[in-house]
């Protein structure tokens, strides 16, 4: 497990603008990301500062990791699974290529909100059974039948937390094929979520082809962890999918930043560039306190 000073998570404009003023000032940085974010469908950009000739979006991002590169960040390409506080390590993050890291400031930069899958009964019952977090919540669902779902490495995590405790898991992989092959002991149902029921918890969830099942818990594993699913891990509220932040870019939590789409602000390469700024001043002065 590798001890760094700041753990920025995307690799986007706003994380590596924020690594460029943190490894400039001394601190060991490392800045996970696992693809080119909003700018790789981006096929011109030409109202950002300083371009002679419009650029592809994925250029900007390799020039933005290049640079962090060159001025000393630890850039690794893969994808946060987890996030942890540990009391005398900092945070941890979990990584899909199977390592950690810790850190005593993280940036979450990870890109515009994901947005809540539109399944009747999934807002009403979070906290009643809907989660979005296995390794803070499987000990409540040890002996019951739970589901998770998702269908990629991030919903394997979440399965992987849940097998040893759980009676039963069955992955919900919502009208698609499995990504990855999941563990031998889970049940698959590709069929759509259609609407979670129960009264003062779930109960059962009922699927495009008809079925019905009773579960207890549900876990949300959609897609990769977006920065509100590692927010909501380490209990903070999100407003409108996003990330709550003051003008400091610091979320409610000592030592935990956000910055870029995240945070909601307007989606633009310049602000999201200017949050990531924003955010590093703020987590020097934390880290020097
Ligand atoms: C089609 C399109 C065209 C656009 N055109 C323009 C334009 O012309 N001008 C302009 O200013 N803006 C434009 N934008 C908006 C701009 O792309 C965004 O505002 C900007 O990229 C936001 O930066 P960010 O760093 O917050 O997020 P992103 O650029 O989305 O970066 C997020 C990063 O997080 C990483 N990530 C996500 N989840 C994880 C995880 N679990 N683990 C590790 N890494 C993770 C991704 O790999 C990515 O590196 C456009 C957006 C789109 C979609």
């Amino acid at each position: 497990m590798e001890q760094m000073d700041a753990l920025i998570i995307g690799h986007g404009p706003a994380g590596c603008s924020a690594a460029l003023y943190l490894s400039r000032a001394g601190f060991r940085v490392a800045v996970v990301g696992k693809d080119s974010g909003a700018l790789e469908r981006a096929e011109k950009i030409e109202n950002y500062y300083g371009l002679p000739q419009p650029l592809r979006g994925a250029d900007l991002v390799n020039i933005g990791r290049q640079q962090a590169a060159a001025l000393g960040a630890a850039l690794l390409e893969d994808e946060a699974l987890g996030l942890e506080w540990l009391e005398d390590a900092g945070y941890q993050v979990q990584l899909a290529a199977g390592g950690m890291l810790t850190a005593r400031a993280v940036l979450l930069a990870t890109g515009k909100a994901k947005r809540a899958p539109a399944i009747e009964g999934i807002k009403e019952f979070e906290g009643k059974g809907v989660s979005y977090c296995a390794v803070c919540d499987a000990f409540l669902y040890r002996g019951r039948t739970v589901a998770v779902l998702g269908g990629g490495v991030y919903a394997r995590h979440e399965m992987e937390a849940l097998l040893p405790l759980a009676k039963k898991v069955t992955l919900l992989t919502h009208g698609t094929e499995p990504e990855l092959d999941p563990p031998k002991e889970v049940v698959v149902q590709t069929a759509r979520l259609t609407r979670l029921r129960g009264g003062e918890k779930i109960e059962r969830i009922e699927l495009e082809n008809g079925q019905q099942e009773s579960i207890d818990g549900l876990f949300v594993a959609l897609g990769s962890a977006s920065a509100g699913d590692l927010a909501l891990k380490l209990g903070l509220r999100l407003k409108k999918d996003a990330i709550p932040v003051n003008a400091k870019q610091e979320t409610q939590l000592p030592g935990l930043f956000a910055a870029g789409d995240c945070t909601g602000s307007f989606a633009q390469v310049a602000f999201a560039v200017a949050e990531g700024a924003k955010a590093a001043l703020s987590m020097i002065a934390y880290l020097r306190s």
